[in-house]
C-alpha cells in the first residue's frame, strides 16, 4: 500500500495524464447531471462509440427529466431500441418520474437520495454525484477494478463480495478529494485506454512506477478469470407473417413475471418490446409453431397454413445462446389478435423491438417478402 506522500504523487501523476488525453466525449462537455447521468445508464455493458449516436439522439429528444419523465414509455423504448438491456430504459425513466416528483426535477445531490432511485446503484450514484456535484465519492465498475487489482497485484476473484468491499475501500482512499469528478474519470479512462483487459500499456502509463502487478510482471493475467455461468441452448421459431399487402403481425410488449428466470421465457429474450410471435421448441420448430398458431384468432386457424423456413438466427442474451428458426407464413388477412399491430416488416423500428426481433426480420427480407404497398 502506498504511504501518503507515495498517494500524492501517483495523484499529480494521473490527474494532469487524464487532463492532457482525455476523450472528448460528448457527456464530458457538461456538468449537467441528467446528462452525465444517462450516459453512466447508456454505458452501462455498451461500448463508447456505440453509446455515442444514442446518447445523441436522446437528448434532442429528451433534453431534461422533465422532457423524460412526460413523454410515453414507448417512445423513450423507441429511441433506446437497438441498445439492449432495455430494463436500463425503463427505470431511468421511471426515476426522472421519481425526481420531477420528489425533487422538483433536479437529480438529487444526496447519496441516499441517488440510491433510492430505480436503476441506479453505488457505481452509478459515485459516478454522477461526484462528476456533476463534486462529492467526494470513489467509483468502483469493471474498470476501475482490474487498475486496482494490478496496482495491488491482488489476486482471486475480484467480484466476491468481501473482496469487491476491500477494493471500494482501497478506491476510496486513493481518490482526490480536491477534484473527485476528474479524478474518478481519469481512474476509468486509465482503464478503458492503457490498463485494458488484454495487453496493458505500462510504457505509456502515467503511474506505472505505483505497480506491484507490472513490477511482478503478472499485470496483463489480472485480474483473475471468473467463473462464467455455463451458457445454456435456447431454441425458438418464429412467424413472420404476411398479408397480400405486405404487412407483418407483431405482438405487444408482454409485462407477464411468471417465469422469467426460466432460460427460454420470451417476454425476457425479446426483451418486453414489440415481437413475431415466438415459441420455445423442443424438437420440430414447424410443428410445434403451427400448433403455438392454432391458438392465434382467424387466419391462423386455416388448416393449410405453409409455413415456409427461413435462414436461422442466432442471437445471445446473458447466459442463453439462442438459435431462432424464422418460418414465413403468407395469409390473406393477418390474424386478429388484441393488442398486435399490422405493419410493414421495413418499417418494425418504428416500433421498439429488440435485437433478436430485428434478425428475424432481416432473415425475412433477405428471402425477399413482398414489402408493403404503398396507399
Ligand atoms: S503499469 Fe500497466 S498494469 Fe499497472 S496500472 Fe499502469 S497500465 Fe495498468
Amino acid at each position: 500500500m502506498l504511504d501518503a506522500r507515495d498517494f500524492r504523487t501517483f495523484r499529480k501523476q494521473l490527474l494532469p495524464w487524464f487532463r492532457q488525453f482525455r476523450r472528448d466525449l460528448p457527456w464530458r462537455r457538461t456538468r449537467d447531471p441528467y446528462r452525465i447521468w444517462l450516459s453512466e445508464i447508456m454505458l452501462q455493458q455498451t461500448r463508447v462509440a456505440a453509446v455515442i449516436p444514442y446518447y445523441e439522439r436522446f437528448v434532442d429528444r429528451f433534453p431534461d427529466v422533465r422532457a423524460l419523465a412526460g413523454s410515453p414509455e414507448e417512445e423513450v423504448l423507441r429511441l433506446w431500441s437497438g441498445l439492449g438491456y432495455y430494463s436500463r430504459a425503463r427505470n431511468l425513466q421511471k426515476a426522472a418520474r421519481q425526481i420531477v416528483a420528489q425533487h422538483g426535477g433536479q437529480f438529487p445531490t444526496k447519496l441516499d437520495e441517488a440510491l433510492a432511485l430505480p436503476g441506479i446503484g453505488n457505481y452509478t450514484a459515485a459516478a454522477i454525484l461526484s462528476i456533476a456535484y463534486e462529492e467526494r465519492f470513489a467509483v468502483l465498475d469493471g474498470n476501475v477494478a482490474r487498475v486496482l487489482a494490478r496496482l495491488g497485484a491482488l489476486r482471486g476473484d475480484l467480484r466476491e463480495s468481501r473482496r469487491w468491499q476491500e477494493l471500494q475501500r482501497v478506491a476510496d482512499t486513493y481518490l482526490d478529494p480536491e477534484s473527485p469528478g476528474d479524478w474518478n474519470q481519469a481512474m476509468m479512462e486509465l482503464g478503458a485506454t492503457l490498463c485494458t483487459p488484454k495487453s496493458p500499456e505500462c510504457l505509456l502509463c502515467p503511474v506505472s512506477q505505483f505497480c506491484e502487478g507490472r513490477k511482478l510482471g503478472i499485470a496483463e493475467s489480472l485480474p483473475e478469470k471468473r467463473k462464467k455461468r455455463a451458457t445454456v441452448e435456447v431454441t425458438l421459431a418464429a412467424a413472420v407473417f404476411t398479408d397480400t399487402n405486405g404487412l407483418t403481425l407483431l405482438l405487444s410488449p408482454s409485462q407477464e413475471k411468471n417465469k422469467q428466470d426460466a432460460p427460454d421465457h420470451i417476454p425476457t429474450l425479446v426483451s418486453r418490446m414489440w415481437h413475431f410471435p415466438t415459441v420455445s421448441i423442443t424438437k420440430n420448430p414447424a410443428a410445434e409453431l403451427r400448433r403455438f398458431l392454432q391458438d392465434f384468432p382467424s387466419a391462423a386457424k386455416h388448416p393449410k397454413l405453409q409455413l415456409e423456413p427461413l435462414v436461422k438466427v442466432r442471437h445471445s442474451v446473458t447466459y442463453r445462446a439462442i438459435t431462432i428458426a424464422p418460418f414465413v407464413v403468407n395469409v390473406k388477412q393477418l390474424p386478429r389478435v388484441p393488442g398486435a399491430k399490422c405493419i410493414p416488416l421495413r418499417e418494425i423500428s418504428s416500433l421498439p423491438v429488440s435485437n433478436l426481433t430485428r434478425k428475424v426480420a432481416r432473415a425475412a427480407l433477405a428471402a425477399a417478402i413482398p414489402v408493403a404497398k404503398k396507399p
